[in-house]
């Protein structure tokens, strides 16, 4: 007897085991979506396993199969078993995770539309051509000029009723055909192709490397495993591709999926949301044209399940998305890439909170199947499995474009005297003399703020009070245009007091670095130039976000203003000048990767600067001109910065020489949940063994966000086991009060 292992929907950290019958039973495979009998009710799930024997006596059947073929792979069912045991979630929901909504929900559907086309043989015509009307002649015609159109839009162009069409077909003349059509995100976007670029010594070891790494696999295939060489390279499966920007890592993932696609396999390329623009996509459909598909979150759902279906029939074998499109359900896949791999937002917030670089490394694993890691600045996580030899290394320290590297100042915004003229001020002399060059040559400036953390707040220069927000611990953000102090987390929003409410000194309005801030002052110093804003209030309206860097690009703005959207991914030849208005904004996030983002963050504004014939130049100012961070950006130095950075992290034995856990709990009063984090933290302490340094529950920096209060208990351990078992088995049973609720992060990128 077959016997069906399922996870059903219903929110249950469970498997459960139905008999298959036989009318089902050649139907039956893993990843199968199923309809069961689930205790009174009848609900839908997955099978993730087949087995002979179950532990219980009497079983159930199950009642159908729903859908064509199995929709999740094997390989998947055993990546979503591994998420929900690594990452401490329902397997339920790790298996959901799978797929995209559009795909799960009931009723998800191919569009169809209804196709006319000629039939070949007129013989088959009752009484011939001649009987004809004139519209049927015009219907006949244009059905024979272009065979295949849609009804409604032959009906359309001749203007008339779809009657016509319906008598010719009823006489045998057309046919009228329902046919599943795609929803394509690309229609109207054309792209020249491409073909491969001469590589530059780098690129050309950097490629043999990787595709050293994926022959190797084919050999193995099939054969017996050997000892030595052989195996300690198929355990290094991953390569870290950590290349200067500009230095040709994309022309590299380009050639090696050249490679992949020539052996008749497929592969998976993620990029960060933010940098998943029409341009990125653009270089990889000008190489590979149809076989592309994208995944993410600006498809609507249908074009999203459509994609989705193109790759499971192996139609695209080429995935390009974000985060989610780690789980594209390629067949035969032959490689995975992950550009900037050391991005945050590779790490979802919601159970199962995954880091999808990770998921990659582990599908690429269970499928036997490279991975490629690239990234001007790698995380410090990477960089470690680089020295204990765990990945393997290619790195690119020229630049392609045979751009010069920019020169990077950094001017110390501190105030050197009472009556220091740079008080509050957003520009330096430096900068402002730099833009007044820029603006008088014709070349193009951007200035960059790090708004990640508390930037925007107002903060009065004499009495130091702060605008909050009440129900949130954050500072509110001053909008110039509207006049309102806006809260970040919660959307609500009040107007501007005229004056401190603390000391009543009117200059209070003037007091925050906001985008808007630095906005109004570029425009009063350079009331000649063309400036504009990008960030997330001015891109909230559709495709603002690229007619603003389509006419950055034509040269219609002079000088550009924004946030971490403009450091990513994008190429302006004319930009020879960056500003960094305060470079210290993200180190004084509390959290101790706040140097790293801060690095990061610098290294990749800084790669925007300059071009073939004008070395760019990048001018830091900062209040804090000799933190680690900032002099390792200014010479460009990620190994420099590494070296510091790992010793003072092993240090205090944090990621990457210790896996971090946050437990976060969060309720609307506050007595509740921090009791509830206090009673989570006694219950837990006694199961965890000697290894695990805790700490005590904590508000949480942000302790209060959309009227909820954050508490949150950290652990550390070289062992992730060893700290979700014990809080699996600490949670279990465990009842919180009312709206209190726990979420556990394994690897927290952020300790907000
Ligand atoms: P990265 O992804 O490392 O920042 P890109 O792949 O975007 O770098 O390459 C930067 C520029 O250099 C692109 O315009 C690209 O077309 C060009 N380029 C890359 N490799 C070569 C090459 N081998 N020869 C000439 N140009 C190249
Ligand atoms: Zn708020």
């Amino acid at each position: 007897m077959t016997i069906a292992r399922v996870v059903v929907d219903v929110a249950l950290d469970r498997e459960f085991d139905y008999s298959v019958p036989d009318a089902l039973q050649p139907d039956m495979e893993v990843g199968c979506r199923v309809v069961v009998p689930f205790g009174r009710r009848v609900v839908e799930g997955y099978v993730v396993a087949l087995v002979a024997q179950s532990d219980l006596p009497k079983l159930k059947p199950l009642k159908g199969v729903v859908a064509d073929g199995p929709l999740l792979s094997p390989a998947l069912v055993a990546l979503a078993r591994w998420m929900g045991e690594y990452y401490c979630a329902p397997f339920e929901k790790a298996v959901r995770t799978l797929m995209p909504g559009a795909v799960r929900r009931r009723g998800a559907k191919h569009r169809e539309v209804l196709v006319v086309r000629s039939v070949s043989t007129m013989e088959s015509m009752e009484g011939g051509i001649a009987k004809l009307s004139a519209k049927q002649q015009a219907v006949l015609n244009a059905v024979q000029a272009e065979p295949g159109i849609r009804l409604s839009e032959l009906t359309g162009r001749l203007g008339m009723s779809a009657a016509p069409v319906r008598t010719l077909e009823k006489k045998g003349v057309l046919t009228i055909e329902r046919e599943a059509t795609r929803r394509d995100p690309f229609v109207g976007r054309e792209v020249l192709r491409s073909g491969p670029l001469e590589l530059m010594e780098e690129q050309r070891v950097a490629l043999e490397l990787i595709k050293c790494t994926l022959d190797q696999r084919k050999s193995e295939v099939g054969g017996p495993r050997s000892e030595g060489q052989a195996s300690d390279l198929r355990k290094q499966h991953v390569v870290l591709l950590y290349g200067v920007t500009g230095s040709g890592k994309t022309e590299v993932y380009l050639q090696a999926i050249d490679h992949v696609v020539a052996r008749g396999e497929g592969a998976i390329v993620l990029v960060p949301e933010i940098a998943l623009t029409p341009q990125t996509v653009g270089r990889f459909r000008a190489r590979f044209g149809d076989q592309i598909a994208v995944l993410h979150s600006h498809l609507s759902d249908g074009e999203r399940h459509d994609e989705w279906h193109r790759i499971r029939r192996g139609l695209a074998r080429i995935v390009v998305g974000a985060r989610s499109a780690v789980f594209a359900p390629v067949s035969r896949l032959g490689l995975i890439v992950v550009d900037e791999e050391h991005e945050p937002s590779y790490k979802q917030e919601d159970a199962p909170r995954y880091h999808a670089r990770d998921v990659a490394v582990m599908r690429g694993h269970l499928e036997g199947v490279p991975v490629v890691l690239g990234s001007a600045t790698p995380s410090l996580e990477s960089w470690m499995n680089v020295r204990k030899k765990k990945y393997l290394l290619a790195t690119l320290l020229h630049r392609a474009d045979h751009r010069q590297f920019p020169r990077v100042r950094v001017v110390d915004m501190r105030l050197k005297g009472p009556d220091d003229k740079q008080k509050f001020k957003v520009l330096s002399h430096d900068l402002m003399e730099s833009i007044r060059d820029r603006v008088e040559k014709k070349e193009q400036t951007i200035l960059f703020l790090n708004r990640r953390g508390f930037s925007t707040s107002l903060v009065c220069q004499k009495c130091g009070h702060v605008a909050v927000c009440d129900s949130c611990s954050v500072s509110l953000t001053y909008h110039r245009q509207d006049e309102h102090l806006h809260c970040h987390i919660c959307g609500s929003q009040r107007k501007v007091p005229s004056c401190c409410p603390g000391c009543a000194d009117p200059e209070f309005k003037y007091s925050g670095v906001g985008t808007q801030r630095v906005e109004h002052v570029v425009k009063a110093c350079f009331p000649q130039a063309s400036v504009q804003r990008m960030d997330r209030d001015v891109t909230r309206r559709k495709d603002s976000y690229e007619r603003i860097l389509g006419d950055f690009r034509v040269g219609k703005i002079d000088i550009l203003i924004g946030t971490q959207m403009i450091a990513k991914g994008l190429h302006f030849p004319n930009v020879t000048l960056v500003g960094v208005v305060y470079a210290d904004l993200s180190l004084h996030i509390p959290d101790f990767r706040a140097g790293e983002r801060t690095f990061q963050l610098l290294a990749q504004v800084a790669g925007r600067a300059g071009r073939g014939d004008v070395a760019g130049e990048v001018i830091v100012q900062t209040f804090t001109p000799f933190q680690p961070a900032v002099q390792a950006a200014r010479r460009v130095d990620f190994e420099g910065f590494a070296d510091q950075e790992m010793a003072f992290r092993e240090e205090l034995s944090y990621p990457p020489f210790a896996h971090l856990v946050c437990i976060g709990l969060s309720g609307k009063h506050e007595e509740k949940t921090a009791f509830s984090a206090q009673t989570l933290a006694t219950r837990l302490r006694p199961l965890l063994g000697e290894r695990v340094i805790w700490g005590e529950a904590t508000p949480a920096p942000l302790a209060r966000a959309k009227g909820r209060y954050r508490f949150q208990i950290i652990l550390r351990c070289k062992s992730v086991k060893a700290m979700t078992d014990p809080i699996r088995n600490a949670l279990t049973g465990m009842e919180f009060p009312g709206d209190v609720r726990v979420s556990v992060d394994v690897d927290a990128v952020s300790l907000m």
